[in-house]
């Protein structure tokens, strides 16, 4: 496939490592010039950079999204270096694996904080530079726990659900100023945000979706990739699940 994305002005979140490491990877190698945000680890995003680098163009914006300022000079640092925004990746998101009777506040507000505040901030940022775009897109990362609930995780199934609640309404706001709004729903993804598996419980996990087999990073980029480039351009609000046909079950 030719570069797709050739010049197309990408922010990442959360891209220091797993699904937006690939997104960022993915997208350089179709010509996107990439913003790899991410919270912490240097060492990380330099070595996504130094990817990035060797296909396209990349620049480090380090912050935390759920911070308003943080976000805000995320989305201002990139557009004003590269003169405009095309699409806003929000996929940094935290998973606090407890239960009600053994999740905090804090585990709830954070979750919520990071996994939903983050996107509005995001998205609310980027708008201005959206509007001035010809191919503007806003892609979330919800999952497919948002549909299937889960038993242990009550603030981060409540963020997912209300992302796509976030993904709707702003489908239906922008979609005049020609931004689309989607989001993907991924089903188990090997990343570290599963990190706690064994390898027993990936098996089973893995014996329970009908491919086969758990997701890769880059199954998730390809969605991304596809909702991204012109391919994607008449779906709007739409919840992509990319699950081996887990959702089924
Ligand atoms: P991960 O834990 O490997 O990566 C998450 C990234 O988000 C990390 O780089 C982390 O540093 C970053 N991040 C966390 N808090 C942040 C903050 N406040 N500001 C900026 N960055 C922050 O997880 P992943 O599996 O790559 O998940 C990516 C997205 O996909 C998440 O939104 C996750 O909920 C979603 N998802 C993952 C799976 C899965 O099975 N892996 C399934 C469904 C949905």
């Amino acid at each position: 496939m030719t570069r797709v994305l050739e010049g197309r002005k990408v922010i990442v979140t959360g891209a220091s490592r797993g699904i937006g490491k690939a997104i960022a990877i993915k997208f350089a190698q179709k010509g996107a010039v990439v913003g790899i945000n991410y919270f912490q680890s240097d060492e990380q995003a330099k070595r996504v950079l130094s990817v990035v680098n060797e296909h396209s163009e990349g620049k480090l914006l380090k912050g935390d999204v759920a911070v308003e300022s943080d976000a805000r000079r995320v989305v201002c640092e990139f557009a004003e270096k590269y003169d405009g925004l095309d699409v806003l990746i929000n996929n940094a998101g935290i998973y606090i694996r407890k239960d009600l009777e053994k999740s905090t506040v804090e585990d709830y507000d954070r979750t919520m904080d990071v996994n939903v505040r983050g996107p509005f901030l995001l998205s609310k940022f980027a708008l201005p530079y959206l509007k001035e775009s010809d191919h503007a897109r806003i892609i979330n990362l919800s999952s497919q726990l948002a549909f299937k609930g889960s038993t242990h995780g009550t603030a981060y199934v409540t963020s997912k659900a209300a992302l796509i609640g976030l993904t709707r309404a702003l489908a239906l706001e922008l979609g005049p100023h020609g931004i689309t709004v989607n989001a993907i729903a991924p089903g188990t993804i090997e990343t570290d945000i599963i990190g706690d598996y064994t390898e027993e419980k990936k098996k089973v996990r893995a014996a329970n979706i009908p491919v086969d087999r758990l997701g890769q990073p880059v199954d998730i980029a390809y969605a991304a990739l596809y909702l991204a480039s012109d391919m994607g351009s008449y779906v709007n609000g739409e919840i992509l699940g990319v699950n081996g046909g887990s959702a089924l079950h």
